[in-house]
């Protein structure tokens, strides 16, 4: 499932090909994914030249000289397709450019989401109404995270799960940080003394900018023939290792609550 890291590192890919060019079609070949369209996409977008783009948790942001934010989402297995060869079935919004460009929103599953936004209207979009701060951003430290676990006994990773905490943090970057924080995932949020927290807050952005970094040497896939974009595996410290050695030498774990799976070190991290 795309995470952060992956929805910057296609917003990365997308600003070369698309910034400062005029979009001379947009074809939605189904009405709907998560849920619908806007009606007017087409007439919005079409003949509007992008005037830049960027992120917010995990929505992809595209801005046109209309006044117009094209949010996208990009679901459970959502990407954007680079010139391709030819067009699938999975393909369901076509962007061409004038520059002779042609981008498809591709999405097997269909858990992904476009909508349209007026730009000066997108702190009133529903989903970004509660968002807390970016985790790169400098409004996510240790006075803004302590502040917000104070007196909560909910479990630090759930805590970190919750998008009016920080922003963007899906299941693998929050095993990821605690284990590299040297903090257990079920310890009290709470409970957490501030210099534990700073490391914490240090880890989060760590471990989103070396993802973010492996993916960048992944952008060279956009101008692939096939214009398949290849998300980036990594080795992860801990996140889908069970029973494997961490670097102490303890086997990982993995627990399971509420069908998402934990992984952390029953030793490095307490
Ligand atoms: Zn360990």
């Amino acid at each position: 499932m795309p995470e952060l890291p992956e929805v910057e590192t296609t917003v990365r890919g997308l600003a070369p090909v698309l910034e400062g060019r005029r979009l001379v079609s947009v074809e939605a070949r189904r009405a709907d994914l998560r849920r619908p369209f806007p009606p007017d996409l087409r007439q919005r977008l079409t003949g509007a030249t992008v005037t830049g783009l960027g992120r917010r948790a995990k929505y992809g942001l595209i801005n046109t000289d209309r006044g117009d934010t094209l949010v996208f989402h990009l679901g459970m297995s959502g990407r954007w397709r680079i010139d391709p060869a030819e067009l699938g079935t999975h393909d369901h919004v076509i962007v061409e450019t004038d520059a002779g460009s042609r981008l498809a929103l591709n999405d097997p599953r269909r858990f992904g989401s476009l909508d349209l936004v007026p730009t000066g209207d997108l702190t009133l979009y529903p989903p970004f109404a509660a968002l807390g701060p970016e985790p790169l951003a400098e409004g996510f430290n240790v006075t803004q995270l302590r502040a917000a676990l104070a007196g909560r006994s909910a479990p630090i990773k759930a805590m970190l799960l919750d998008q009016r905490i920080v922003a963007g943090l899906g299941n693998i970057y929050v095993c990821e940080a605690l284990h590299l924080a040297g903090i257990a995932p079920g310890r009290a949020a709470g409970s957490i003394g501030g210099g534990r927290l700073a490391r914490l807050v240090d880890s989060v952005k760590e471990v989103l900018l070396a993802a973010i970094a492996a993916g960048g040497s992944s952008l060279r896939d956009y101008a692939r023939p096939d214009g398949e974009l290849g998300y980036f595996s990594k080795q992860w410290r801990v996140y889908g290792r069970e029973g494997e050695a961490c670097h102490c030498g303890r086997a990982v774990r993995r627990r399971v609550d509420s069908g998402r799976s934990t992984f952390f070190c029953p030793a490095c991290q307490r």
